[in-house]
Order: structure tokens, then sequence, then C-alpha cells
């Protein structure tokens, strides 16, 4: 008889090593976006593309196989969502998808994802989709591609999204945002009508860079962000990533003369690089290790950024250090109207920019064009314009350039589609995560006017961060709040902040 512990031991040692390779391309990866010269981009997707070959080798080889093979009905899995079941069930199913996947298919697509990159810098600074759309129209026929060798049992997309947010289904996603979308729509009319607005003029100021690189870094590390364990690097687009257990890198991006860009990107990625912090480091580089889905990773951005960061109670404790570091900008500001001012709603053009109440808006955009590009309703020719017909009708507003338009995210030049549903799940998390939060450790609200968050973040590390991917996202956050994802907590918190600030019901 086989010894399973043996063989488990022989399998986590593969991963171990495989994710070693992982984060040396990701580190490529994260050099590329940081440093590259610019002449170097070709020969940098030569790299990551060989060692994407070897990963995939690794990840369909036949031994894995074998072992799964001889684990998944073992004494290791009889107790389900333990770290060994769930590195067993997990390990097979992405090995099983895997092995469905032609290696020229996976190199193909690692390439063109590359060069699909790169085009789209140059596309998005020259505002010309022309440049882009030969490289999109592959990547999208690519994506389709691999749905198919993958299989699903619903729709196509369901293979995609299963990537991001595994075990999802297209079918009730859509249902969910199109609850949250009902829902929505109502509250920014309300908001319109109540004829408020905040004074941003305060936010447009002249706010130096040093300084701001000060302030995101402090709060950063208040709520929980280590940087002997991670750095915070300036990049085009904000992304996190990780290079190793203890090495986590955040990016931003500055603007002097508008406050928010740069000190909510920070808090944003540094929720994600947080939760990454927090995984079980002894199962590094296996599931227990990993985050649940793409969908917690986002719930635990958004909660810092948005749901502490944009808090009055937040700003109760960091306004007098903001206003210190930015004494010209800000001496003849009321809190009051700094809090308002950060938490303005109006519909505008810039995803990452948007508030949260239009937010999920722009996503609903975007998960309705990508399923309507990968089913062939819309050709990637005609994008531009479905684009800008869809910021119209939804948002009143219309595009007047592709550069603030169909080009403004990193993603589909990526290949990352099926990934946008999942910031929506996130936002939707995040609001059930916190009403759980409030009700297990009393006034949050007091403690962040105080610059405690260590409850918050131990509450999170012991609910959430440290399970890793022992549950899948969905059932990780009914299990910590008790119901299956459920837009209303989401309503309930932007109605309870927005509601006083522009005087609507709440
Ligand atoms: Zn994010």
């Amino acid at each position: 008889m086989a010894d399973h512990q043996q063989i488990f031991d022989q399998l986590c040692d593969h991963y171990r090593e495989t994710a070693k390779l992982e984060n040396i391309s990701a580190l490529l990866g994260w050099d590329e976006r940081v440093l590259l010269p610019e002449n170097a981009g070709a020969y940098r997707a030569d790299q990551v593309t060989l060692l994407s070959g070897i990963i995939h080798d690794r990840n369909t080889d036949p031994r894995v196989g074998d072992w799964l093979e001889q684990l998944h009905d073992s004494p290791l899995t009889e107790e389900a969502n333990s770290p060994a079941e769930a590195t067993i069930r997990r390990l097979k199913r992405d090995y099983l998808k895997q092995v469905k996947l032609p290696k020229r298919l996976v190199e193909e697509f690692s390439h063109s994802r590359i060069i699909g990159q790169q085009t789209w810098v140059k596309a998005r600074a020259e505002d010309k989709f022309a440049t882009f759309e030969p490289i999109l129209d592959k990547l999208v026929s690519l994506s389709r591609e691999m749905a198919e060798a993958i299989g699903y049992e619903g729709e196509q997309y369901d293979a995609l999204l299963d990537f991001y947010e595994p075990e999802a289904k297209t079918a009730q996603v859509r249902q969910v945002l199109k609850t949250l979308k009902d829902q929505l729509v109502p509250l920014v009319a309300e908001i319109k009508d109540s004829g408020r607005v905040p004074n941003m003029e305060v936010l447009k100021r002249n706010y130096p860079l040093a300084q701001q690189e000060q302030l995101g870094m402090s709060a950063a590390s208040k709520i929980g962000f280590d940087f002997s364990a991670g750095r915070l690097d300036v990049t085009h687009h904000p992304f996190c990533t990780t290079i190793g257990p203890y090495d986590i890198r955040i990016t931003t991006r500055y603007d002097e003369n508008f406050f928010p860009s740069a000190f909510f990107s920070t808090l944003h990625e540094a929720g994600h690089g947080i939760y990454e912090q927090g995984l079980p480091h002894q199962w590094f580089g296996l599931p227990p290790g990993a985050a649940a889905s793409l969908g917690v990773h986002e719930s635990q951005s958004r909660l810092w950024e948005n749901i502490v960061g944009r808090s009055y109670a937040f700003w109760s404790h960091f306004y007098p250090e903001a206003k210190k570091l930015f004494p010209e900008a800000l001496s003849d500001v009321p809190i009051g109207d700094f809090h308002f001012a950060i938490n303005e709603v109006t519909p505008s053009l810039i995803r990452v920019e948007a508030d949260e109440a239009t937010y999920n808006l722009h996503i609903i955009i975007r998960f309705e064009l990508e399923q309507a590009l990968l089913s062939g309703d819309l050709q990637v020719k005609d994008l531009p314009g479905a684009w800008n017909e869809k910021y119209t009708q939804q948002l009143g507003i219309t595009p007047t350039s592709d550069a603030d338009g169909c080009l403004q995210d990193v993603h589909w030049s990526a290949g990352l589609m099926g990934y946008f549903p999942t910031y929506s799940l996130g936002n939707i998390y995040s609001a059930q995560l916190i009403e759980q939060a409030r009700e297990d450790l009393g006034d949050l609200d007091a403690m962040f006017a105080s610059g405690e968050f260590m409850p918050l973040l131990d509450w999170l590390r012991e609910n959430v961060h440290q399970l890793g991917q022992c549950y899948p996202g969905d059932q990780l956050v009914e299990r910590v709040c008790g119901d299956p994802i459920d837009s209303a907590p989401l309503i309930r918190y932007l109605r309870s902040k927005l509601g006083p600030l522009y005087g609507i019901e709440h």
C-alpha cells in the first residue's frame, strides 16, 4: 500500500518548486511594468514565454496526475476543507484543466499577452485604437480557444471566469450584478437630484509628491502593510504582485494636482498586499497558502480603500497628519468638506477613479462587452463605438477619446477576459464582511478614529486570510457571514454613508 503522506509530500514539493518559477516570472513582470527600458520588450516577452512553457510542463507532468490519482480517495481527503483535502481537491481541479490546454496554445497566449500589453501602452499614449485592434482580436480568439479546450457545462464564459473565481457561474454572477444595478441606478439618480455637490477644488490643489508618498506609506503601514516584506513603487497602472512569501510589491501613480489618485490606489494595493502577507506561509505555493479567489482579493483591497479609507472615522485620525504635510492645500479646509469631497458621487469616464456608487456600473459595462466579444456578437473593430454607446446609456456621459474609453484598462491587453466581474464580487463581499466584523467587534469607527486598525486586521486574518484556498470564494464569505452572496449589505453601506452627505434617504 502506498504511503499517502509520502506521496502528498512529493506533490507539495513539486508545487513549491513550481511556485519559485512563477515568482521569477512575477518578478520579470514587475520589472517590465516598473523599470524596463523601451527597447527591451521583445526579449522580455521571450523570457516570460520560456518560463511559462516550463511552468506548464510542470503543471501537466504525468507524475502529478498519478500522485493526485493515488491521493484523491485517501485518508488525507477525509476532512473536508482541511489544508490537505483542499490541496488535493484544488490541485486536481487545476491539473485537469491544465492538461486540456495544448502547450502551443499556452505559449502563444503567454507571448500574445506580453505583446498585447506593450501595444496597449503605445495605443493608449497615441489614443489610437487601430494600433491595438489586431492584437486584441488575436487575444479574443485565443481566449475563445482556451475556453473550448477546457470545456464548460453552461456557457463559454464560465470556463474563463473559473480562472479568477473558481466554481462561480456566469448565470449567477449576471443575476447578482443585475440586482445590484437595479439598486444602484436609483441611488445615483437620487444623489444627482439632491442638487448637493462637494467642493472638489480642495482636492485639486497642489499636493507635493514627496509628502503624498509619505502619507500613503504611513497609512498603508498603519492599516497593516509590512514594508519589511514589501515595497511601493510607481507605475502607470497600479498593481500588487507576489515575488515570495516575504516580498509583496505594490505600485501607485502620483498626480501633484489631484490628491485622491495616489492615496487611494496606495490603500487599495496595500489591501491586496496585506492579504498576501497574511496568508499561511507554511503553505506558500500551495492552495492553503494562496488567496481564495480574485473576488475575495478585491474584497480586501476595496475594504481598506473605501469602507475604511473613505470613512469619516479614518480621517478623524489621519486628517491632522495630512494638514501638517499639506499646509497650503488644507489649512482652510474643514474635515467635513474634505470627507464629502473624497466621497463625491458623479458619473465619470475612468473606472479606476470612479466613486463607490458608480464604480460597479463601469464593471457591468465591461462584463457585458467582453461576453459580446467572446460570443462574436460584437466584432473587435466595433468595440470603441459599442463602448461609447454603453457609457452614454448607462452613465449618461460619452468618452471623447478611446484613451479615456475602451483603451483605459490593461486587462484585455493582458488577455484577462472573465476577470472584470470579480471587482464587483469584491465590492459585494467587502460590504458583507464589514457588516459581520461590526457585529463581532463592536464600534469599529471608534477604533479607526483612535488609529486602531489591528482589531479589524486580526479579524480578517483569522476569518479570511488564514484560510487561504480551503474554501471557494463564495463559500468562504458565506461561512463567515452566514449568508450567500448578497448585494444588500453593499447598498445598505452606501446609503448609510452617502445618505447624510447628500441629504437623501438612508
Ligand atoms: Zn484591486
